[in-house]
């Protein structure tokens, strides 16, 4: 069967992949349909960070799959409870509004914190601010592309969501200029990850916690890549010491075996929102809850988080180790690596390209960054096993 003639034939073209059709997945490693196998580097971007298809997940789906998958929230379930405790319990949130994809957690987000702002700060009628940085990959709705500085996601796209005002990533003072009496939140990556691994400097989250609470804005984290082990803390927020006032996740939330995304939130700004202002048919449902439940409690368990860390470090420092001169920088922090190439003397997809034909997949984003970003399960023989591949290909 001609799978890719296929897709390109029948499917929108909103994606340029790989040539590559995987048919099965287990922990860091996937096969194709020729039974070739390759080591993972994008987990689904950050999505499998539990490893492909882990055995106590697909369980815990399979099991709940066959009681019940759905009730919509017009009735109570019985995994909804205990979701809401395992959430809080790990993150020291007072509350929990359950979605489905990450964009839809972010459009939870804004409309919660709009209402707050209208309700608890006086904020007079459709005036409501949050500021956003440039550079940032929130999602893909209308409202979400509106405040996106890229091109590509907004061009042909209008007309767009008033209401936002972007300024650079990384540097507070901006923040603090930018504030205006109408500002309800700050809304940023802790590491931007679609921008290429941006880490900010050490002290801008505590800075920025800071002008939040000086100005009464909400402090509001998309952690939906960053989060959930990924950076070698459970949250990235940790890695400064400040908790936002609502936190975004999605993604490894479900261990890559469905889409489950969550607000996290304190109770004064969740409390603005009463019944039939906002749901979701999908969002909270058991199926989605049984599964989130145990993706949580196995990054924990099985010592995910820890690994991640422990092995970023290991291979960060093989790849800082490369003697490719058109390396410009190896950053990252846990297991969200990016290595970044001199802009316009190679591109990074042909490397993706070359590296896929070894065995490993990763892919670019931009022209010249490579983000290596395995499942947490990866261990130091595999990061060995995958330089010898970089190496011979890279340099
Ligand atoms: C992937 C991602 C999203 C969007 O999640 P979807 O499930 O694709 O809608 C939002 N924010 C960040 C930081 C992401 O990485």
């Amino acid at each position: 069967m001609n799978y890719i003639e296929i897709e390109k034939k029948l499917g929108a073209h909103n994606y340029k992949p790989l040539d590559v059709v995987l048919t099965r997945g287990e922990g860091i490693w996937v096969w194709d349909v020729d039974g070739n196998r390759y080591m993972d580097c994008l987990s689904a971007y950050s999505a499998v960070n539990q490893g492909h298809c882990h055995p106590r997940i697909v369980d815990a789906m399979v099991k709940q799959a066959g009681r019940l998958s759905l009730t919509s929230r017009a009735f109570r379930n019985d995994q909804l409870s205990s979701f809401y405790q395992v959430l809080c319990r790990l993150t020291n949130s007072h509350k929990v509004l359950p979605m489905n994809s990450g964009a839809e957690a972010v459009e939870t987000a804004i409309k919660t914190v709009r209402k707050w702002g209208y309700k608890n700060r006086g904020i007079p009628e459709n005036k409501a601010e949050i500021i956003v940085c440039n550079n940032n990959f929130h999602g893909r709705t209308i409202t979400i592309v509106s405040f996106s500085s890229d091109a590509s996601a907004r061009d042909g796209f209008g007309p767009f969501t008033p209401g936002f005002k972007n300024i650079p990533f990384g540097d507070a003072n901006e923040l603090a200029d930018a504030v205006t009496e109408n500002t309800i939140a700050f809304m940023a990556e802790p590491i931007q990850g679609e921008a290429g691994v941006i880490i900010p400097e050490d002290g801008y989250l505590k800075e920025v916690r800071r002008i939040c609470d000086e100005n009464n804005l909400v402090m509001i984290l998309d952690e939906i890549q960053t989060g959930l082990g990924r950076t070698g803390k459970l949250l990235a927020e940790e890695h400064e010491h400040v908790e936002a006032d609502m936190t975004l996740i999605g993604k490894a939330l479900s261990g890559g075996l469905y889409p489950v995304s969550a607000v996290l939130s304190n109770t004064e700004i969740m409390d603005v929102l009463n019944p039939g202002e906002h749901g979701s048919t999908f969002g909270g449902n058991p199926l989605a809850c049984a599964v989130a439940i145990t993706a949580l409690n196995v990054l924990v368990d099985e010592g995910m988080i820890e690994n991640s860390a422990e092995m970023g470090n290991y291979f960060m420092k093989g790849l800082s180790e490369l003697k490719n001169p058109l390396i410009r920088e190896v950053r990252g922090r846990g297991l969200m690596i990016g290595l970044e190439f001199n802009p316009g003397q190679t591109t990074a997809r042909q490397y993706c390209e070359e590296l896929k034909n070894n065995g490993i997949l990763c892919k670019e984003t931009h022209e010249n960054i490579i983000r290596f970003a395995p499942p947490l399960v990866v261990t130091k023989d595999d990061i060995d096993y995958a330089m010898d591949i970089i190496h011979k290909v890279i340099g």
